[in-house]
């Protein structure tokens, strides 16, 4: 079947991409992939964009819709780049997600039949977000702009509040609004690099029920702060601190590497899995709390700890996987690159009077070559890389520390199946994965899973 841009075909929705699309087959063949579709529904469809192996379409009509179809609730979904799946019953959408994660690991991981616990669904599928950076603009009266950037765009969608986020978050777009308005302050342009406000970076502590309000300026000035100090203090309840984050470059990087803070905390304290955590705002912090507790639950007895092992907790952030194992360890070591996290990390062991952790500031593959060679060898090695995985030598280290057991913790399935490949090529046997839904109606998955050392 040839087609053309703007054909139109009839399509039989029969699974979902990694970003959420709905995928069906033009004519039994070409995939197409559809934004916005439900797997079983049948639709008409425009194609829009045509690649040699795939191609976009457009709903057109909707011929024969799903069961799993619901109503949308959201006015932005679709034009928002946030949520995947607001038209879909929650079921259908974990079903996707398990499904995804079992994709991945068969077909880039080479797994055949993978031990796969059911996804952990979420209690709270609205307002779990605890952190919102929103993109800053000016719109054509002169307003202040606040919402979400489209889907691969930056172009901004204003939205008043998100149904991720908890309802303080649009209380503090309101009174930076209000400030806005009195200010006289300058927004920044992604073209010229001029004007002074970024983002909107908001921050909560489900545990403990802080709000840090950050405004990220290309400057380390704000005109009237304590103008924008008096109106989150008035709209936010709370509020335990309002900083300034200042980033100067021409990046798409949100936070610059300096914070300035105009009233309060510098940071926030959380609790978590029984602990507290003090976090930075430049620090990495899961965004769902609750999900977050049965993530590392699962971490814990994947690693099965009994009183005296040494764990390496690579990728460690302010030390939370480590920290919630240290009582059932011997030692713990942690692994981070970003600095404030490192000393969050340190700070979070003290707090909670954790004397057998340890924690670096350094690469992860730099730091399992250093540790190793130095003699450790650890029982347990957790992983927890950002998107795109391990470091290229990093498998290879830490197989040469030989540890019995590897827990790697991943919000990306197809990088999580590629190191799984990579890490049975060195003597690691997949044991089993458990998806946990840590992102209700996003396309993100979070999964676990355990690896275990071949005796020979
Ligand atoms: N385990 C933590 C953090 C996970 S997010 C938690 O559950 O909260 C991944 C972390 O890896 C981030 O804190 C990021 O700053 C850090 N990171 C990214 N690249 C790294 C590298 N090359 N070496 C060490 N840490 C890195």
């Amino acid at each position: 079947m040839k087609l053309k841009k703007n054909d139109l075909v009839e399509l039989e929705i029969t699974g979902y991409t990694a970003e959420g699309n709905g995928v069906g087959r033009a004519g039994g063949e070409l995939a197409v992939f559809v934004p916005g579709a439900a797997q079983g529904d049948r639709l008409c469809v425009r194609i829009v964009k045509l690649a040699k192996n795939f191609a976009f379409g457009k709903i057109e009509k909707i011929l024969a819709s799903s069961p799993d179809r619901i109503e949308q609730d959201c006015p932005v979904f679709r034009q928002c780049g946030g949520c995947a799946f607001r038209h879909i019953a929650y079921e259908a959408e974990l079903r996707a997600k398990e499904r995804r994660v079992r994709d991945a690991l068969e077909r880039i991981g080479g797994l055949e039949n993978a031990e796969l616990r059911p996804i952990m669904r979420a209690d709270q599928t609205a307002g779990y977000r605890n952190k919102a950076q929103l993109p800053l603009g000016r719109s054509a009266s002169g307003e202040l702009l606040m919402g979400f950037y489209a889907l691969h765009s930056h172009r901004i969608v204003a939205c008043s509040g998100c149904l991720l986020q908890p309802p303080v978050f649009s209380q503090a777009m309101q009174a930076v609004k209000q400030w806005f308005s009195q200010s006289g302050e300058s927004v920044y342009d992604e073209q010229t690099g001029r004007g002074t406000l970024r983002h909107l970076y908001l921050r909560q502590a489900p545990g403990t029920g802080e709000v840090l309000a950050c405004v990220v300026a290309n400057g380390s000035r704000l005109k009237k702060e304590q103008l924008l100090v008096d109106c989150l203090r008035g709209g936010v309840p709370g509020l335990s601190g309002v900083l300034l984050n200042i980033n100067r470059k021409e990046t798409n990087v949100v936070l610059g590497p300096e914070c300035r803070v105009l009233w309060g905390k510098g940071v926030l304290l959380d609790c978590l899995c029984g602990l507290q955590f003090e976090i930075s705002p430049l620090s990495f912090y899961q965004v769902n709390h609750d999900q977050a507790e049965r993530l590392y639950e699962t971490a814990a007895e994947y690693a099965g700890l009994s009183g005296g092992e040494t764990l390496l907790d690579l990728y460690c952030g302010t030390g939370t996987i480590g920290l919630s194992m240290a009582k059932a360890a011997g030692r713990v070591i942690g692994v981070e690159l970003v600095r404030e996290a490192v000393e969050n990390a340190r700070l979070n062991a003290r707090r909670n009077e954790i004397e057998n952790a340890e924690f670096y500031c350094e690469d992860a593959g730099a730091a399992a070559v250093r540790l190793r060679e130095r003699g450790l060898k650890p029982d347990v090695v957790v992983l927890d890389p950002p998107r795109k995985g391990c470091g290229e030598s990093l498998p290879e280290t830490v197989a040469r520390m030989a540890p019995g057991k590897i827990v790697y913790v991943s919000c990306d399935p197809a990088t999580l199946a590629r190191d799984i490949k990579r890490f049975s090529g060195l003597g690691y046997r997949f044991v089993e994965a458990a998806p946990v839904d840590m992102f209700p109606r996003t396309a993100h998955v979070e999964t676990i899973v355990l690896l275990q050392r071949e005796t020979l």
